[in-house]
């Protein structure tokens, strides 16, 4: 039997939508609007555009967008004081730095000069470690954003064998440490995974993060398994022209899957929604307002 197709798309709309509620409720009970800054340095035509879409969508929500667009030539110095007077503006609730950022500037240290309690993304050493022990924290936006789309498919994660394909600190060690909070029973494979294919087959939620085309292949599933590709990735497509593949070879995989997401419109779509989502607990942590 075919794959059920997991609507990304669909599901981010969901979100969206959900956060314009919890924006207004923020309104009517503590007279407050969150704010989003987003810094873009340079000219990187795809930052452009996330930086655009990431604006619109969090004005369409109701809440406070604000733009910082810098030269390529702002020196490191000058985007770290931006930071702090980020961090310092109540107005502000959430702060992001658009990647990549120029090569003079060190990324680290400006991503680390961000607030923990205004960072959305997630990437602060300070909220990785409370994601790990368990605290209310901001969790990346990616791995968030997976593990909703999963758990509308399999609504109860408890006990469930969980592979995650792909251990960076943006997507699949966070991915690791939401699935082991939902208590999944959690291998985490990489590059110098041995028998990958053998791993992968005893998932029962399989997540693919690896930044390689169609490398998961049909017989690397478990029958009825639940398939999340992160995956995104741009190849040769027809007529010249070029087209975005996932980490899982999609058509093939649908065969023997319960469930799957396609690429595009499954985990792509859900990034922004979940920053945005982020912006609303960044505000709440600063209030100290319980969800
Ligand atoms: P990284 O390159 O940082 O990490 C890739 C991971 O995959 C590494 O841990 C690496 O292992 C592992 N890997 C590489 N080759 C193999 C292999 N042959 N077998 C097993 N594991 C392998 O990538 P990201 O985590 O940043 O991104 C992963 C994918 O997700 C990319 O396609 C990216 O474009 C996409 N992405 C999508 C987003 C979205 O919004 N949907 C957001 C962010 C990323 P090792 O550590 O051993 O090198």
């Amino acid at each position: 039997m075919a794959a059920q197709i997991i609507d990304g798309k669909a599901i981010a709309a969901e979100v969206r939508k959900q956060v314009a509620e919890d924006v207004k409720a923020l309104q009517a009970s503590h007279g407050l609007t969150p704010g989003l800054a987003v810094v873009l340095v340079g000219e990187d035509p795809a930052s452009k555009v996330y930086v655009k879409n990431k604006a619109a969508q969090t004005v369409e929500v109701g809440m406070k967008s604000f733009e910082y667009k810098l030269s390529e030539t702002t020196s490191e110095q000058e985007i770290l004081d931006l930071v702090q007077k980020l961090n310092a503006d109540p107005e502000v609730n959430g702060i992001l730095v658009q990647l990549p950022l120029p090569k003079h500037v060190n990324a680290e240290k400006v991503l680390n000069s961000i607030d923990p309690d205004k960072d959305v993304d997630g990437f602060h050493p300070t909220n990785v470690g409370r994601l790990w022990i368990g605290e209310r924290t901001l969790v990346p936006c990616t791995p968030t954003g997976s593990a909703i789309l999963a758990k509308k498919v399999m609504p109860r994660l408890k006990g469930v064998n969980a592979v995650v394909i792909g251990r960076s600190n943006i997507v699949g060690k966070p991915m690791a440490a939401l699935l082991l909070r939902e208590s999944c029973t959690v291998t985490i494979a990489h590059s110098q995974t041995e028998d990958l294919p053998a791993v992968c087959r005893e998932a029962d939620l399989l997540v693919a993060a690896v930044g390689r085309p169609e490398m998961v292949k049909k017989d690397w599933i478990k029958p009825g398994a639940v398939v999340i590709d992160v995956g995104i990735n741009r190849v040769p497509g027809e007529n010249g022209k070029t087209k975005l593949v996932g980490d899982v070879a999609y058509a093939e995989c649908a065969e023997v899957a319960g469930a799957i997401t396609p690429v595009p419109g499954g985990v792509g779509p859900m990034t922004i929604a979940c920053l945005l989502q982020n912006t609303v607990t960044a505000a709440k942590i600063q209030k100290n307002i319980k969800d």
